[in-house]
């Protein structure tokens, strides 16, 4: 037999990964072949907003792979019609172009932005970004993002981003001139630890934006899709963006993104954008019941309430323990370890069965479920509280 049992030796070695191998996922809970099981507060980043093997995400899957699952991007499918029409009414944006990977549609962001700039700004390209910000790993989302760690990796970086500090409005307008074309941010920059854009900060960009002529586009792969305790984070601030981008969340833990924009800037020509799989309905219909449950009455009331709750036992920890400031919204929150351990914390919280996130070493990221139990919080707060 040429297929071993638990043999990864032809897996490409891009991550240190554990000898763990997970088998079965229900809820908040993820078991591995030892039959261990973990309680899981990465939810594969953020992804699985419902929880592991959410009854509405296999309920979809199995339906709809039982109807249909491909019939190329050239024609219409009911969910891909569906989907595009719940996201235009949550978000207030008018075009919907549904993608498989938060990079990818950030990518048509970027893309669209850049048309829209030769259409009406003469040719304007570049987009001002922000620092530590973190947008994909295609090779333009990595010139938009600002890791340091990616400075010089992969070069050459495609040209056009000009990066500045977040929440500095006034190097934001320094940085502007007759060839910017767009400012793009995350809300709440994720990878970069928790790092929240100020409510005035967003506020500012739009009307800084809309009096330069400019497009302001949000990253939301992270904070949209009711992350944050609002269906979108900037809906906090009460923004609303040229351009936002969604994945993560958005399937529920199977692959789909969006890109949406206002109906005047949704200026690509036919055979602009596009991809193979783009808009297949098995996973528009996981979107769409993601987005049903996501906006049940209620549901995100309760976020709020749990992602309350989750902050302020964490303010507890970090008292008790002389940890640093706990930053974030909603179930995407943050605790700073002044100790820079953070990768040993996730090792060790690992071992006594809880899956935890370190994007830095001097932070833990808490992205649970939407759906967790006070209970799971609870009993998460207990295990991280005896590992400190
Ligand atoms: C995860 C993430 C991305 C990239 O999404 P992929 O699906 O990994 O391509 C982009 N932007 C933000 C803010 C993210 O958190």
């Amino acid at each position: 037999m040429l297929a071993k049992p638990n043999d990864f030796s032809a897996v490409m070695d891009i991550a240190p990964r554990p000898d763990t191998v997970f088998v079965s996922g229900r809820g908040s809970w993820i078991t591995d072949q030892d039959g261990k099981r973990y309680l899981d507060f990465v939810q594969g980043w953020a992804v699985n907003c419902l929880g592991h093997c959410a009854p509405a995400v296999t309920g979809a899957l199995i339906l709809q792979a039982s109807r249909l699952i491909n019939c190329s991007p050239a024609f219409f499918n009911a969910p891909m019609g569906q989907l595009a029409s719940l996201l235009a009414h949550h978000s207030g944006l008018d075009r919907v172009f549904l993608a498989n990977t938060g990079a990818e549609a950030n990518e048509g962001a970027i893309k669209l932005a850049r048309k829209w700039g030769q259409k009406y700004r003469g040719g304007a390209s570049v987009i001002v970004t922000m620092e530590q910000g973190f947008h994909g790993r295609t090779l333009a989302c990595m010139s938009a993002s600002g890791k340091p760690h990616w400075a010089n990796l992969f070069e050459p970086k495609v040209p056009g981003f000009h990066k500045v500090p977040l929440n500095d409005l006034a190097a934001v307008d320094r940085a502007i001139t007759d060839a910017t074309v767009a400012v793009m941010l995350e809300p709440i920059q994720g990878e970069a630890g928790v790092y929240p854009a100020s409510d005035e900060f967003l506020r500012g960009l739009r009307d800084l934006t809309r009096a330069r002529g400019l497009l302001l586009i949000f990253d939301e792969v992270q904070t949209g899709v009711g992350r944050t305790g609002k269906m979108f984070a900037a809906q906090h601030a009460d923004v609303l963006p040229d351009i936002m981008t969604l994945g993560k969340g958005l399937g529920g833990g199977v692959p789909i993104a969006a890109m949406l924009a206002r109906g005047v800037v949704s200026c690509f020509d036919h055979g602009d954008q596009g991809g193979t799989f783009n808009g297949n309905p098995l996973m528009a219909a996981v979107g769409c019941a993601v987005m049903e449950e996501v906006s049940k009455p209620g549901f995100l009331n309760e976020v709020v309430r749990l992602g309350q709750l989750l902050g302020d036992e964490l303010s507890g920890l970090a008292v008790r323990h002389n940890l640093g400031e706990v930053r974030g919204r909603g179930l995407l929150l943050a605790l700073e370890l002044p100790r820079r351990n953070g990768s040993e914390i996730v090792e060790r919280a690992r071992a006594a069965g809880l899956l935890l996130n370190a994007p830095r070493p001097d932070s833990l990221r808490f992205m649970p479920a939407l759906n967790v139990s006070k209970d799971e919080i609870w009993e998460m707060i207990r295990i991280l509280d005896h590992l400190l």
